[in-house]
């Protein structure tokens, strides 16, 4: 537990790295609240910067610019995780700097949460093509009969990801040279694997080490982790009946707060469709949460954070840990008490937690931007009952950019989620 802070409280001023979205909605919430807002951000025009008293312009690894943030604010935050520790030299954050290092490397979080009695998908280092076959190799990712190589770091929304195929795992595991084996690759692989270099992960380690349930032992401190980062990581394919999240907020009491377990439905590897409920059965719900407070615990986390989850034979299996408010969580902007961002913030400032009670059942829906394209049909959108529109004022749309999302609100989950799936037929992309 943190010793206790003295609280932030309005007109004080909260600081916030990255002007996107996310920022944004933390600002909507903290000005609502009565909050000043500082803004670094090197876009003029950030979704952020217009709700912000000050705008910093300038670059993430500008040390002087995040110092100046800092100067001007009493609690300092972040929207994004690849924070460079750097530029933090001397700074207090919230959350710190521990989870944002921890969760932005796929094999240092999986290692975590292995080691907090979490379950994960059977997973390897890959450093080398000898790694990726021994890893194709091993019993517990055979009998997942398939298999996802991931780059540890910098992948998201789907993106640094190959899908290895049950052939592709039996020639692995068979006689083929390397170069043959390769060229079963993809070629945009092929590429970044024969660029790797460095000494071969799997190698490094002794068989025991390299079985999964016996990952590389974590202290509460990072720098043991370092060593083991591997470029990529080969997971096991999870046979899963739903995707959900877990969304919650740490507090400076020690105290983890979160919302009901919310599902989640992909498309292209980014998150199209989140549901205020799901059919998870109570032990399901009870283990992810536990899992999610046993993370919050771990890192005496102080702000929102989400793990998504797969549920695989009626059982949550980690997938991943968002270290700041997520995207399946907007729903709850419109459907509980206090919205994801509202407890960030409370949680930010030493506040005391607000209740996350239901006022209703909801269903949110991205809209992604097309290139060069701007949307049409809100007017009839906007003219269903119980339909929320968010947008989130950025001036040019692109293909696969989030500009903004929708969300229906009805005491009926079902009727919710018909009501945003007719305001979504209503919306489409003109190119202009
Ligand atoms: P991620 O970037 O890891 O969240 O992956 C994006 C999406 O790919 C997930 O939401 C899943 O739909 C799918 N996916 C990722 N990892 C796995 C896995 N091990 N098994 C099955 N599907 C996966």
């Amino acid at each position: 537990m943190s010793p206790v802070r003295k609280p932030v409280l309005p007109p004080e001023t909260i600081g916030i790295l990255g002007g996107g979205q996310l920022g944004r909605m933390m600002a909507q919430e903290a000005r609502r609240m009565g909050y000043g807002i500082v803004v670094l951000d090197p876009s003029d025009d950030c979704p952020a910067s217009h709700l912000a008293d000050e705008h910093i312009q300038a670059e993430f690894s500008d040390a002087n610019a995040v110092q100046k943030l800092a100067a001007a604010s009493s609690a300092l935050t972040f929207e994004f995780e690849n924070v460079d520790p750097a530029v933090m030299e001397g700074l207090e954050s919230f959350p710190s700097l521990e989870p944002l290092f921890v969760s932005r490397n796929r094999w240092r979080e999986k290692s975590l949460a292995r080691k907090l009695g979490i379950a994960t998908a059977p997973f390897f280092p890959v450093n080398s093509v000898t790694d990726l076959r021994m890893a194709c190799a091993n019993p517990e990712i055979q009998a997942c009969g398939g298999a996802i190589l991931k780059t540890c770091e910098g992948g998201y929304d789907g993106k640094g990801q190959w899908r290895l195929k049950p052939e592709q795992l039996e020639a692995a595991a068979g006689p083929l040279s390397d170069s043959d084996f390769v060229g079963l690759l993809e070629s945009d692989l092929r590429d970044l694997l024969s660029a790797t270099t460095g000494p071969p992960a799997a190698s490094q380690r002794s068989e025991s080490e390299r079985a999964p349930g016996n990952a590389p032992v974590l202290t509460a401190g990072t720098s043991e982790v370092v060593a083991d980062s591997a470029p990529f990581l080969l997971e096991g394919m999870v046979d899963f009946s739903l995707e959900f999240s877990i969304v919650g907020t740490g507090f400076s009491d020690g105290s983890f707060h979160c919302y009901p377990p919310i599902e989640n439905q992909h498309r292209d590897g980014i998150l199209h469709k989140s549901l205020s409920s799901s059919n998870l059965d109570e032990v399901a719900s009870r283990r992810a949460v536990e899992y999610a407070r046993s993370l919050s615990e771990h890192f005496g986390y102080i702000g929102t954070f989400a793990v998504e989850f797969f549920l695989a034979e009626g059982e949550p299996v980690f997938n991943e840990m968002a270290p700041r408010p997520h995207n399946s969580g907007h729903l709850t902007m419109d459907a509980k008490l206090s919205s994801q961002f509202e407890q960030h913030i409370r949680a930010i400032c030493g506040l005391p937690p607000g209740p996350n009670s239901s006022l209703c059942e909801a269903a949110m829906i991205n809209l992604l931007g097309e290139d060069n394209s701007q949307l049409r049909g809100l007017e009839d959108a906007i003219g269903i009952p119980g339909l929320r529109f968010h947008w989130y004022g950025k001036k040019e749309a692109r293909s696969g950019r989030k500009m903004g999302h929708i969300t229906a609100i009805h005491s009926d989950l079902s009727e919710a989620e018909r009501a945003v799936e007719k305001a979504f037929q209503c919306l489409g992309w003109v190119r202009q």
